[in-house]
């Protein structure tokens, strides 16, 4: 991507109505940009990050056999009477709004209700289990408060995932299953070690729900952590009989501020008998699905990866999820003759198959490199006149600032292919 046909800008100075650090950043180098409070644009940029950030749990997911669907933002509303979730006492972020018919009908802000009824067309019997299904989705929920920008959005992307078992065993196995593949996904997003299965409290049915809590100092929640033993106890379900449970001492926990990434739920049988998802077992009984569901926020991880990563000059991103690999920094680009010759180097990325950002600006340089540690880019390689003369070019690594030089060549070799 040319940097001159992008049509975002940067801005220096910090939105005046924004005081959560990750959008603060965020819109001031372009990649989203502030509708209201809690509503935020993904801009081409963003929607890059944001990209990444869904592949990397869509083959996570894809590995354990869950399979990718889309369903509907207008939902129905005796789907979620039938199980007591309608009412605004029950579920305080409904958004709702009637049809012209008269008819009243809720925006989306979970899934359970309408995926477990459409279940029914499609499993009847033992021998159509299990199913396993998930979907990215815009979830809209009518939070009461809405400061923490993509950490808490009224509108935000949350990959979310639904089994479909026989019994208790197959439930456990993919459930089991899914709290790795979360694990492996964090694990790539570059937070692996900062991300615990957490212990919070589990509702009805079981008496812990899992968590993945992401010490992060921005976050909205508190965990009691144990670093060494990888254990975490929300705060809401913290005691010296949890503890005693996961075979730790209240002592030996650490209070933190976390920001819950993900959470996954066991429904039993219930969810299934409320909605009427029923099959035949082998022998002709009538028997409620097992159900389990299983979320993770999309959006809100961007802002936590923002949070964590971020430094006084700017956005620094993992690799894994940054929008482009490298940043060409062209300087002097306004002389022809050196235009040319980066432009020939960001052709030679492209057909590597580098995803290169390419600052082709006529803008001073110091501009240029302000504007490249704003963006965050995991690599930026200078090329100048100088550049051009010496046959080497400049690459520093935008998290640690370590600086190598490289042929042109080299560049190539190191960055084609990884
Ligand atoms: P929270 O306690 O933070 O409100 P929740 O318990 O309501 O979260 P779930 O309903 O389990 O969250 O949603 C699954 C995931 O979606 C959460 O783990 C979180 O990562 C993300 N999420 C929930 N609410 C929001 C929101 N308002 N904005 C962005 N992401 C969210
Ligand atoms: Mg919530």
């Amino acid at each position: 991507m040319r940097q001159s046909q992008l049509f975002t800008k940067t801005l220096k100075e910090v939105p005046s109505d924004e005081e959560a650090k990750n959008a603060i950043l965020l819109i001031r180098a372009g990649y989203i940009h502030k509708e209201m409070a809690g509503v935020y644009q993904l801009l081409p940029l963003g929607l890059r990050v944001v990209e990444k950030i869904k592949q990397i749990v869509r083959e996570e997911m894809n590995a354990i056999g869950t399979q990718e669907m889309i369903a509907t933002n207008l939902q129905r509303k005796e789907l979620w009477e039938r199980t007591g979730r309608w009412s605004d006492q029950v579920v305080d972020v409904w958004f709702k709004s009637t049809l012209k018919t008269g008819a009243e009908v809720g925006f989306a802000w979970s899934h359970e209700e309408p995926l477990a009824d459409m279940m029914k067309n499609h499993i009847s019997s033992y021998k159509d289990l299990p199913v396993y299904i998930y979907q990215f989705q815009n979830k809209l929920r009518n939070e009461l408060r809405a400061k923490s920008g993509m950490m808490r959005g009224r509108e935000f992307i949350m990959k979310d995932a639904y089994s479909f078992c026989r019994s208790e065993e197959d439930h456990t196995a993919y459930y089991e299953a899914c709290k790795e593949a979360y694990l492996r996904s964090f694990e790539r997003m570059g937070v692996g070690e900062d991300t615990y299965v957490t212990f919070a409290d589990g509702g009805a049915f079981t008496q812990y729900s899992h968590e993945f809590q992401t010490v992060c100092d921005a976050g909205e929640d508190l965990c009691y952590i144990n670093r060494e033993k990888k254990i975490a106890i929300n705060e809401e379900v913290f005691s010296a009989e949890a503890c005693k449970e996961l075979g730790v001492i209240p002592e030996e926990m650490e209070k933190v501020k976390t920001a819950e990434v993900g959470n996954i739920f066991n429904f039993g049988r219930q969810k299934a008998e409320d909605v009427g998802l029923f099959y035949d077992e082998e022998n002709g009984d009538k028997t409620a699905v097992w159900m389990g569901s299983y979320g993770i926020g999309i959006t809100r991880m961007m802002g936590v990866l923002v949070e964590k990563f971020a430094d006084e000059k700017g956005i620094v991103w993992p690799e894994s999820v940054s929008p482009y690999k490298v940043h060409l920094v062209g300087l002097q680009t306004d002389d022809a003759q050196i235009r040319d010759w980066v432009d020939g180097i960001y052709t030679a990325f492209q057909r590597r198959g580098v995803e290169v950002l390419y600052d082709d600006r006529y803008l001073r340089p110091g501009q240029k490199f302000a504007d490249a540690d704003l963006l965050g880019v995991p690599y930026r390689i200078v090329a100048s006149k100088k550049t051009k003369e010496e046959g080497r070019f400049e690459v520093v690594h935008r998290a640690s600032g370590d600086v190598q030089y490289l042929s042109e060549e080299e560049l190539y070799t190191t960055f084609a292919g990884t």
